[in-house]
């Protein structure tokens, strides 16, 4: 179930985070993102390639990547926000494998790019979209 978002949060990603990440990937690929949050607004700083095997419509994140983009983004006193990731062939919503794994992660933001742009989502009791700004 997709649920329209209440507008009560917001995330901010510098473009250049989405195009070097869109250039760089074949097919499906993961950055991690950290940064600021403001009261209901995220602020993306950075956005750290991580690793991974993509095999069988299925992209596995190379989980000492994910420890590594999290430990560096606390230590120079950013939060970790969550994953960019890129569906080159379908649209910017959530699998159903990524829906999974979002329900294992409550409050991790997914945010997906693909040719018809770019969106962002988080599950809490439910799938809920972010309003996404591109600067
Ligand atoms: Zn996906």
């Amino acid at each position: 179930m997709i649920v329209e978002s209440l507008g009560v949060r917001k995330i901010v990603i510098p473009n250049s985070a989405l195009e070097s990440l869109w250039r760089e990937c074949p097919s499906e690929c993961v950055a991690a993102l950290s940064g600021t949050r403001i009261e209901d607004v995220y602020h993306v700083l950075e956005a750290y390639k991580l690793r991974g095997a993509y095999t069988q419509g299925t992209f596995r994140v190379d989980f000492g990547d994910w420890v590594e983009a999290v430990r560096r983004a606390t230590s120079n006193g950013l939060e970790y926000i969550g994953l960019l990731h890129i569906h080159k062939d379908s649209q910017s919503t959530p699998s159903p494998l990524d829906l999974r794994r979002m329900m294992e992660c409550p409050g991790e933001v997914w945010v997906i790019l693909s040719k018809s742009g770019v969106r962002a989502w988080v599950y809490e009791s439910e799938l809920r979209e972010l309003t996404v700004f591109v600067t």
